[in-house]
């Protein structure tokens, strides 16, 4: 019998008018049950977490830490029944998902740990005013299917810790780790603090357009994060959108090719190229090309591609059905733009599986190096002269992140420096942590998540002016 999955509606377990079918990417067969809710239960979610605020956020910041605290060891308790759902329904290897699943926990015990500022502004003969950070009130954490815990978790953390509540709704083809996780939460979290619901990927809207709602949390597409971003504005929501993102890494030409091609393979095949910040397009110069290319495809080749749940896996399948025929017919238009060096088929039998793909000599133009793959297929383009390949690099409407590779990292910082996005690395690709504040520029994003920048996003500044009196 297929498991069955409930949703965390005002401190109850519960099932909704409707169910969604979650499929085993690596079988393609509907393992489980989820429960799903209708537009009425979506917003009978935001009436109990705007009921739950007045109490959550009247509480200390200690003793919204000691939650956090419990919330991550109910986690730390059950990573490996909570990896093994998450392997299950978004196809990644055991070990990545114990790794995303450990990850989520910690950054709660990171929020558990910070403060929040009162920053004082003046303080002179004739008046003090200090800034102070007040919760805004319902949250909405709305998350896509590639990192469905971490993103989730992260969100919920940074909305807690700064006194709001929240509505959390994950994509609907990844929900159960979740849902899991809300099961646990369940008696550590006063009712309605932390709601987890579920849709079909259709009823986003309600949570982005509710009055109630006061801040939307986005991670997702870029095309969807404009809906977001229209449908909050009769409302002025806060908005924090992180959205999609077409990463280059620019490899000098002092990289040792036995160097860096395994890194550059892992920084864009990490969870299967289905990363925000995986490295989408590689630029390496003229007297690396070849034997660049020769080793990523060799390391592709050698690459074991299975279900997550075997071990020794290294990419498990791509996520979703509409994911895996968008990436097929992408590989099919590149035979006539590129060559292919190394994947291009799938394995037999069933599950959403690619071989990792290499691509070389391919045009700036064609569609896998203009657009966002999100797969585990990637264009590899030569280049001669460094502002040239700056220029390329640039000419993207996204901006999430950019590497620069050398065995000289003064003279590649010189050229990230350039680079125009949210994040820049040097010798290293999608290096993220709760610390590091994690920005998008152009498209790829509105707002900071992570680090006190990212936290701050999930308060209302609030100058407080005193007059200083000359008799006081
Ligand atoms: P998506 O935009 O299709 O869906 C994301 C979430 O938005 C899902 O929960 C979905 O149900 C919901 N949604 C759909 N329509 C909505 C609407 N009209 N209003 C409100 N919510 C709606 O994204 P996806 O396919 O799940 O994820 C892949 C994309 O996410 C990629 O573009 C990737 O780069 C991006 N991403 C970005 C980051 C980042 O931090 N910048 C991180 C991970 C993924």
């Amino acid at each position: 019998m297929e498991a069955r999955y409930d949703m965390l509606v005002n401190g109850k377990m519960m099932g909704g008018s409707r169910t969604v079918d979650v499929v085993d990417p690596a079988t393609e067969e509907v393992f489980a049950v989820c429960a799903c809710a209708s537009r009425e239960e979506i917003e009978d979610a935001v009436t109990a977490a705007a009921a739950a605020f007045p109490a959550w956020s009247a509480t200390s910041i200690d003793e919204r830490r000691a939650v956090l605290i419990k919330m991550a060891e109910a986690i730390e308790a059950n990573i490996e029944s909570i990896a093994r759902t998450l392997t299950r329904e978004q196809g990644k290897p055991t070990a990545d998902a114990q790794g995303e699943v450990g990850g989520a926990a910690y950054f709660l015990r990171y929020y558990a740990g910070l403060e929040i500022p009162v920053e004082l502004i003046e303080d002179s003969e004739t008046r003090r005013i200090e800034l102070h950070r007040r919760p805004l009130g319902v949250v909405a954490a709305i998350v896509p299917w590639n990192f469905p815990v971490l993103t989730a978790v992260n969100k919920v953390g940074a909305a807690l810790i700064t006194g709001n509540t929240v509505v959390v709704k994950p994509a609907a083809t990844t929900p159960l780790a979740t849902l899991q996780i809300a099961a646990l939460w369940r008696d550590i979290v006063p009712a309605g603090t932390v709601n987890i619901v579920t849709d079909k990927n259709d009823l986003g809207d309600v949570l982005t357009s509710h009055p109630m709602v006061r801040k939307v949390s986005f991670t997702g597409s870029t095309s969807t994060g404009m809906k977001v971003m229209s449908s909050g504005s009769g409302t002025l929501k806060r908005m924090t959108l992180e959205l999609g993102g077409n990463d280059s890494g620019i490899v000098l030409d002092d990289c040792d090719p036995d160097t860096v091609s395994q890194q550059l393979f892992d920084s864009a095949f990490m969870n299967n190229g289905q990363v925000c910040i995986a490295l989408k397009r590689l630029y390496v110069h003229d007297s690396k090309y070849d034997a660049i290319c020769a080793k990523l495809a060799e390391i592709a080749k050698a690459a074991i591609v299975g279900p997550g749940s075997q071990q020794g896996t290294q990419l498990g399948p791509v996520q979703n059905r509409v994911q895996f025929d968008k990436l097929k017919a992408l590989i099919e238009e590149t035979r006539a733009e590129g060559t292919i060096i190394a994947g291009g088929d799938s394995p037999d039998g069933q599950g959403y599986f690619i071989n990792p793909t290499i691509v070389r000599d391919i045009s700036d133009n064609a569609r896998l190096v203009t657009d966002e793959q999100f797969g585990p297929v990637l264009p590899v383009m030569r280049f001669s002269d460094v502002d040239d390949v700056v220029a390329r690099a640039n000419d993207s409407s996204f901006g999430l992140g950019n590497s620069v590779w050398s065995s000289d990292s003064e003279k590649a910082g010189a050229v990230a420096a350039r680079l125009d996005s949210g994040t820049v690395w040097i010798n290293k690709h999608g290096d993220i942590g709760p610390d590091t504040p994690f920005a998008g520029a152009k498209m790829s994003g509105v707002g900071i998540e992570m680090g006190m920048h990212g936290l701050l996003e999930f308060t209302q500044a609030k100058v407080m002016n005193f007059a200083k009196m000359a008799n006081a």
